[in-house]
């Protein structure tokens, strides 16, 4: 489904991703973890098409994401509007939730589906409201950002990420920006999503208790490289690196 294939990303001078190999298979849920400005946070950035790699390609479904095909069979830079075709399989929800200010909780969700995917009103405002059913937020559905708790707004997120009925969802420390008492309700849905639906997803995350629970595969990183992978079972329980013990000893 996703593959990275000798990624680089620098910035000027800085090598933040360096050489990156990766596969996720679909439907799979992959946690990555690692210290702050390991490069987690870029690699969700790529894939959102929010930044272009350096170096390397970055493969979805088997076509080139920030590339496009020339007629010889070789690669060249996607220009824009082929990069807004790549990003329609993809959702991301951000730590800041990023909901559109001036809109009230219906029409945050209907946008996309409307603008980009050119979906009836009607049946969009249909689907918004049983997404919001879904996240516990049907009674919201008239309100605005601002008169909801981070909790309610990081659902409406959630709900409006999934509103592009995306084949990959990205998650980016979802939790970080809420009061302590409403993660567990935020984790927990997440973990519903996760066991009811075939989406792949890629979450970084500091929850490691929710990363035990719902990944399939966790990747360790450090300074722009993968440093260990492997089930969640092994990579908590009997990590092989000094610097994942490292971590999650400074973590857990
Ligand atoms: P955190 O857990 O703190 O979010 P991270 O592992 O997600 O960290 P990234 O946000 O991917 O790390 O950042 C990796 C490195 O790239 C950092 O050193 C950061 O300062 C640098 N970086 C990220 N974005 C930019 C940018 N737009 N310009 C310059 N440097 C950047």
């Amino acid at each position: 489904m996703i593959r990275f294939e000798e990624v680089e990303k620098r910035y000027g001078d800085h090598l933040v991703l360096d050489k990156l190999d990766f596969e996720v298979t679909r439907g799979e849920h992959v946690t990555l973890i690692g210290p702050s400005g390991s490069g987690k946070t870029t690699i969700l950035r790529l894939l959102m098409t929010l930044e272009r790699p350096s170096g390397g390609v970055i493969w979805v479904d088997g076509e080139p994401l920030s590339h496009a095909r020339t007629p010889g069979g070789g690669l060249k830079p996607a220009t824009e509007k082929q990069l807004r075709e790549s990003r329609r399989k993809i959702g991301m929800v951000f730590q800041q939730f990023n909901l559109f200010p001036n809109m009230n909780v219906l029409r945050n969700i209907t946008e996309a589906p409307v603008t980009v995917l050119g979906t009836d009103r009607g049946e969009a405002e249909a689907r918004a409201i049983e997404l919001l059913d879904l996240v516990g937020l049907g009674d919201k559905v008239d309100a605005h950002p601002t008169q909801l708790s981070g909790g309610q707004q990081q659902r409406v997120a959630i709900a409006r990420a999934l509103a592009m009925r995306p084949d990959v969802l990205l998650l980016d420390e979802v939790t970080s920006a809420l009061d302590p008492e409403l993660v567990a309700g935020v984790l927990d849905l997440l973990r519903q999503i996760a066991r009811d639906t075939d989406i792949t997803m890629l979450c970084v995350t500091h929850e490691m208790n929710f990363a035990r629970d719902v990944s399939d595969q966790v990747l360790m990183f450090d300074s722009g490289r993968i440093v260990e992978q492997g089930p969640p079972e092994k990579i908590f329980s009997d990590p092989e690196h000094q610097r994942t013990r490292e971590f999650l000893n400074a973590v857990l």
